[in-house]
């Protein structure tokens, strides 16, 4: 029997939060973000199940963030546009953005001028990337009136003018800092006539005056609730992963026993100690406490001791029908019905669902649900 740790991705529930990515943006165009490998789930094949909905329901466009991510797109037969959200990572690029038929953000001098030195034979559809506040990426708010103006005065080298930006603190409750860069960016786009591509996945999800002409949703199609106080919207989300895996090894462990590396955990009373073929070698997190929950058979226990390599360790004292080859959820949805949010594991790891979902190695067989 091979080892039995899978990522199951679920192509319906997929579907269907980019479905509510669609209906939230309203009269905004929903872009898929697909980057590193959509987020761990596989770009190809997630691309390949959102371009096969039906004219009208299907993304627009995709996302990546470089180059070679599109590439491997094309080759994988995606045939709709596809943004780069870095743009170009040297001039050398331009060729192969215009063979392949991408869009491009440009962010800065030197992409810009690149651009306006190359002559394309046909003009690449570019998003000027405006940096609102965030401090990352992007020209600064008074350059863009005269970068706009030299791509505009470029229509050979240019079409489909946009202006994009990224927000800092859209998943936070207090709005404070996020109305400073809307604010900043409405002004822009007012003073050019300029479409606006600013929302990602908690924008998208709780800023509706944020929407303007594109949103770019990421994390909210694989399931991930990005919003630090979860909205209406945002529980309707469904988890794309399944992280699932079985028990290896069963063992019962009088009072004070430890258990794995270093003893962390430490038997309080007579316990039943279930080993999980899943480790940090797959990506699980090694940071989990004891206390992260799992679920064994569709009920919900905790980590008991250091997550190793290829294993790890739960408690399983008050699941008595738990066994070898009991199914093991690591985070998504039980056969038996039960839901474990990748987020949720993420709180006990001190970190975010991002992490853990784009931290699933290869090792880790990825297996796609069927399409209809
Ligand atoms: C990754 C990314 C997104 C998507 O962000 P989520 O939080 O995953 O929705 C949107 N825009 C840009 C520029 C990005 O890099």
């Amino acid at each position: 029997m091979a080892r039995p740790l899978v990522a199951d991705i679920d192509f319906d529930a997929l579907r269907h939060n980019y479905a509510l990515a669609r209906e939230l943006a309203g009269e905004s165009r929903a872009l898929a973000v697909i980057k590193a490998d959509a987020y761990g789930h596989g770009a190809v094949a997630c691309a390949l199940a959102l371009e096969s909905l039906p004219e009208g329901k299907r993304p627009p466009a995709f996302a990546v963030a470089c180059l070679e991510e599109a590439e491997a797109l094309r080759l994988g037969g995606i045939a709709s546009p596809i943004v780069l959200l870095e743009g170009i990572f040297e001039a050398a690029e331009l060729a192969r953005v215009e063979a392949l038929g991408l869009w491009m953000a440009v962010h800065s001098e030197w992409q810009l001028q690149a651009l306006l030195a190359h002559r394309p034979a046909r003009p690449i559809p570019v998003w000027v990337k405006v940096d609102s506040g965030m401090h990352r990426l992007g020209f600064a708010p008074e350059q863009v009136e005269s970068v706009w103006q030299r791509l505009s005065a470029a229509p050979e080298c240019a079409t489909g003018l946009q202006l994009m930006s990224h927000f800092a603190t859209a998943d936070a409750v207090d709005a404070g800092y996020f109305e400073t860069q809307l604010q900043r960016m409405r002004d822009l786009a007012q003073r050019l006539q300029a479409p606006l591509c600013l929302a990602n996945s908690p924008a998208t999800l709780a800023w509706p005056q944020s929407h303007g002409s594109w949103v770019r949703p990421g994390v909210m199609l694989y399931g991930s609730d990005p919003l630090e106080r979860p909205s209406a919207a945002s529980r309707r989300l469904q988890p794309v992963m399944t992280l699932r895996s079985e028990i290896i090894a069963v063992r019962d462990l009088a009072v004070g026993e430890p258990v794995g590396y270093a003893g962390r955990w430490r038997a309080p009373r007579p316990s039943r100690i279930a080993v999980v073929a899943c480790g940090y070698g797959d990506g699980y997190d090694r940071h989990a406490v004891d206390g992260t929950p799992v679920l064994v058979a569709g009920q919900r226990t905790t980590i008991a001791g250091k997550v190793s390599m290829d294993m790890l360790t739960v408690d399983v004292t008050d699941i008595p029908e738990a066994d070898i080859g009991s199914e093991v959820v690591l985070w998504g949805r039980s056969r038996h019905g039960a839901v474990l949010g990748v987020d949720e594991v993420a709180r006990y790891c001190d970190t975010i669902s991002y992490t853990l979902l784009t931290g699933i190695l290869p090792r880790v067989p990825r297996r796609y649900s069927r399409l209809d």
